[in-house]
């Protein structure tokens, strides 16, 4: 039975993003026990069809009942042990960064005009001081709307020896690629609520064997997100602990359903729905991010009509729709469109209708 959508507004926020009615039945499936051979056959499906996600052959890939956020301080706990660099061109990245001090490490930011994207000539002058053996980089900062040059930065972290790439593909992971063979990244974390377009409350992530051999000499990295200890369980399609059992099941269904739009449209799809709505946020607006990092995820726009935000937001949410304001200090002066997940042309040009009738009623 279709449960009661009341007055639910499809999310165009970027996180989280709208979900898929069948997807929510999945999470409705009775709870099995999280230590039988049905739970192994359900990891063990999964996992190869997640490799192809990440673009990793052979990294371990681990399913995780936490946020992103929570797989930040994993990666940096597992893998830093003289000084991490975090390139910050956002809110998230300064977040990252702030993780790595919270956690008691030796941090640096790199820090980049927001709007604007991680130039891999400055991960490259900073890596060549010696005084770095991780990177952790935000690949698309869902705070402006910009896309890092991952392949370049991927290029500049190797060519300075040891030293671990940590990517964050929160925002971007399923709906644009992030190559971690080929780009050399050690860990790949996401959360399933934004691309993936699941409900939030959990995460995925894929990690290197070099990550693994520094987890095991790291001491102080915890218990819960030890990435040993975590391989120990996974080796044998196990969680490590009591996962949640509904997003294994949804998470189940909704990689059937993005096996069959492929890989390669989806990702077009994204392409093409952040196109359509830049053509009209340039028309209307302006867009925030540098022309050569427009993301494919999320659009930045740029509010130079000065319209009060806060009003818009309530006038599409009159209209069914949830759009977001402008993240920490771009409150007023931006607001967010996220095009990620399972949203089609026609859901957006809806979406973008009902932005210019609130427009034209003068609602903002
Ligand atoms: C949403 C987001 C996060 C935070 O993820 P949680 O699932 O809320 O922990 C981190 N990084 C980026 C780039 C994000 O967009």
């Amino acid at each position: 039975m279709p449960a009661d959508r009341g007055d639910h507004k499809v999310l165009f926020t970027p996180g989280p993003t709208e979900v898929d009615p069948l997807i929510l039945q999945e999470m409705a499936r009775p709870v099995i026990g999280h230590r039988g051979a049905e739970m192994q056959e359900i990891i063990k499906d999964l996992i190869p069809r997640l490799r192809p996600l990440f673009g990793s052959r052979a990294h371990d890939v681990f399913l995780t009942a936490c946020s992103a956020t929570a797989l930040w301080e994993a990666a940096l706990r597992n893998c830093v042990a003289r000084r991490v660099l975090v390139p910050v061109c956002g809110a998230f990245s300064e977040r990252f960064y702030e993780v790595a001090l919270a956690c008691g490490l030796e941090a640096d930011p790199l820090h980049v005009e927001w709007g604007r994207s991680v130039s891999a000539q400055a991960v490259s002058d900073m890596l060549a001081t010696g005084r770095y053996d991780a990177v952790a980089l935000v690949h698309n900062e869902t705070s402006t709307g910009v896309t890092n040059p991952l392949r370049e930065i991927g290029e500049a972290v190797r060519r300075h020896g040891d030293v671990a790439l940590l990517v964050d593909a929160v925002s971007s992971l399923g709906g644009m690629p992030v190559d971690v063979d080929q780009n050399g990244i050690d860990v790949c974390l996401a959360s399933v609520q934004k691309c993936l377009a699941l409900p939030p409350g959990f995460s995925i992530c894929a990690v290197s064997p070099r990550a693994l051999e520094r987890s095991a000499k790291r001491v102080g990295k915890g218990y819960y997100l030890d990435f040993v200890r975590l391989k120990g369980f996974f080796d044998r399609n196990l969680p490590m602990a009591t996962p949640s059992v509904s997003h294994l099941f949804a998470l189940r269904a909704q990689m059937r359903r993005i096996e069959t739009e492929g890989l390669e449209a989806r990702y077009a799809r994204h392409r093409s729905l952040a196109e359509q709505t830049r053509a009209w946020a340039t028309r209307r607006f302006g867009l925030y991010a540098e022309e050569k990092a427009r993301s494919n995820t999320v659009t930045c726009v740029a509010n130079t009509r000065a319209v009060d935000v806060t009003r818009l937001i309530a006038g599409l949410a009159l209209r069914g729709y949830a759009i977001s304001n402008g993240y920490g200090r771009l409150k007023d002066t931006t607001f967010r469109i996220g095009h990620m997940g399972d949203h089609t042309p026609d859901g957006v040009r809806n979406l973008l209708g009902a932005v210019d009738a609130v427009l034209e009623e003068g609602g903002a």
